[in-house]
């Protein structure tokens, strides 16, 4: 892991958390969320999902496991092995970490498109502005032209040229039954959830179980490492990587602090 700091930059009034806080890293997600709610990205479901995540980030000890660090590493490998690459967002992750999602595709090539549990236009459009804001180019979700088979209407739709076409996409915080239903496309999927006993992480084809807001930025700092890497290189991080093993290690690590 790099001796940087983790936590990024960005909305103006979070200085008024004292760094030097015991707790500082989780008042910040929970300062971000709240103020993702208050511009009309985050749903207010989203507030519980946070609160779900802080139960599993405090018993992890709010640090990157070793597993969940090769997992981002795969994931990375993943991504520069992909023809297509997308990275989903929805509101917890554009509140949380949208300028790191915009890095982690300008250093992957990856597409962005916003998916929505809670789907209404105003919010979509919230979050592709919001993202531009944070220098995306190119917003996909708002076409919606696309569905993924065996989910209803609502829940379905994606862009045909975006996800509906991709051939690896990041899910971070996906909803389980979505979650199964892209896998079920034949999708490589990578999520980032931080219970490793959710649905969403074990459809996974990559589950990296850590806090989205270290992840994302650990995927990009991988991919970057991994650049100049060839072919073989990037196929050989792939096949060293094992879903079943990396979510017991974190389930053991919640369990028993192991
Ligand atoms: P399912 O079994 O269907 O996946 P779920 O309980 O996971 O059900 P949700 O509440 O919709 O369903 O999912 C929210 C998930 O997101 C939780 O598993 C939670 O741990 C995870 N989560 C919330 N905040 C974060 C975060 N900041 N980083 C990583 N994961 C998070
Ligand atoms: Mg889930």
């Amino acid at each position: 892991m790099s001796d940087e700091p983790q936590i990024p930059v960005s909305p103006d009034d979070e200085t008024e958390i004292p760094e030097s806080h015991p707790r500082y890293e989780s008042l910040l997600t929970r300062h971000r969320i709240e103020h993702g709610v208050d511009i009309g990205i985050t749903s207010r479901q989203g507030l519980i999902a946070q609160g779900r995540g802080e139960a599993y980030d405090y018993l992890l000890g709010e640090q990157t496991i070793e597993s969940a660090d090769d997992a981002a590493r795969a994931a990375a490998a993943h991504f520069l092995l992909a023809d297509q690459p997308v990275v989903s967002v929805n509101g917890n992750v554009a509140a949380l970490v949208p300028g790191e999602v915009v890095e982690l595709a300008d250093a992957t090539g990856a597409d962005i498109e916003v998916n929505l549990f809670n789907r209404t236009r105003e919010r979509m459009e919230a979050i592709a502005d919001h993202l531009r804001e944070h220098g995306a180019e190119d917003v996909k979700g708002l076409a919606a032209d696309g569905e993924i088979p065996g989910l209803d209407h609502a829940r379905a739709k994606v862009d045909a040229d975006g996800i509906g076409s991709a051939d690896v996409v990041l899910v971070p915080l996906e909803d389980g039954d979505r979650a199964q239903a892209l896998s079920a496309m034949g999708k490589t999927e990578v999520v980032i959830d931080l219970n490793p006993l959710s649905r969403s992480a074990q459809a996974a084809s990559v589950p990296i179980v850590d806090n989205i807001i270290r992840a994302v930025p650990n995927i990009t700092r991988h991919a970057r490492e991994l650049r100049d890497a060839d072919e073989a290189e990037l196929r050989a991080v792939v096949d060293s990587f094992d879903a079943e093993t990396a979510l017991e290690a974190a389930e053991r690590a919640i369990r028993r602090g192991e």
